[in-house]
């Protein structure tokens, strides 16, 4: 029988393994969230072991750093396209590494935030906790989105597992508000996300942390995400058109087609990324020549 020195150098050999994984995969970070903490912080319904009976670890992954280009393009509705695309990157290693994990021997579950309610997402299990508690970021003013402190915003994934990983910590400062923008706070009262998006985001700072935020995620949603919008309009029109070969016509037509594609490989996107494309965390990593 294994004593308890030796299963925990079992855990740490087994964290590696599917650490280096994940990294060779093309995920950007890496951390581990204990399923006890995710429960005492989620309402009942929305813990992990509510999807995993036996789970004992969440792996959360983070990468799909939007391009420096993206950042910079005058047209929204790209952006939307490019950042749901790294976000489906994201996915796409989250269900690779699942597959390793079950290899190595233990249940493995992908979990993606696909759940709808009244029309906006809606996700079982908070993947912004697990990010936090597994220590790969903090909130921010901008939406409530995790920064993570080297490369800003990412998009994040989790894997539900019965392998026995030790948990990571919580990061333990704060990565929003940047220096930068508490120096702008001071001055002007404002920051360069609360600037870039005073409709749908607002908050205040005090002695260098964020004493409050909101985040209007009503109107956010369909302000920057236009295929849900585009897709409910173009239906509309297609219910309201009475002659039965036009509407035929609507329905087969490349635009109603493309929506309709949009919505079932999940191209869709809250992010028009205009307040995040100002922040200064991360930045190294877009700035270009
Ligand atoms: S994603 Fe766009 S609409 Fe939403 S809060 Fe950021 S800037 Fe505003
Ligand atoms: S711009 Fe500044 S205040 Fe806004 S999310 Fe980034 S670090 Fe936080």
């Amino acid at each position: 029988m294994k004593n308890h020195v030796q299963e925990s150098s079992d855990s740490e050999i087994l964290k590696d393994r599917i650490r280096e994984y994940a990294l060779k995969s093309g995920a950007l970070v890496f951390g581990v969230a204990s399923p006890e903490e995710i429960s005492k912080r989620s309402p009942e319904g929305h813990s992990p072991k509510d999807f995993l009976p036996n789970v004992r670890s969440v792996v959360v992954i983070g990468g799909g750093k939007m391009l420096a280009g993206a950042m910079r393009c005058r047209d929204p509705k790209w952006v939307g396209v490019i950042g749901s695309q790294k976000l489906r990157q994201v996915k796409e290693i989250s269900f690779k590494l699942a597959e390793y994990i079950e290899e190595l021997g233990y249940y493995a579950i992908p979990y993606a935030s696909y759940s709808l309610a009244n029309g906006i997402w809606d996700p079982d299990i908070s993947i912004k906790l697990c990010a936090e508690l597994a220590g790969l970021g903090t909130r921010s003013l901008a939406g409530g989105i995790v920064l993570n402190p080297k490369y800003g915003f990412l998009f994040y994934s989790i894997i539900l597992t019965s392998a026995p990983l030790k948990p990571d910590e919580p990061l333990k400062e704060s990565v929003c508000p940047h220096p930068s923008c508490v120096r702008m706070w001071e001055r002007n009262h404002t920051t360069p996300c609360l600037k870039a998006c005073p409709e749908c985001l607002s908050g205040e700072i005090e002695n260098g942390r964020i004493k409050w935020m909101k985040y209007n995620r009503l109107l956010c949603y369909p302000k920057a995400n236009w295929s849900r919008v585009g897709f409910q309009k173009a239906l509309l029109d297609i219910i309201n058109e009475s002659d039965p070969e036009k509407r035929k016509m609507m329905v087969l037509g490349s635009r109603f087609t493309s929506l309709v594609s949009a919505l079932a490989y999940s191209i869709v996107s809250a992010q028009c990324y205009r307040c995040t494309s100002v922040c200064p965390v991360g930045r190294e990593f877009r700035a270009k020549r």
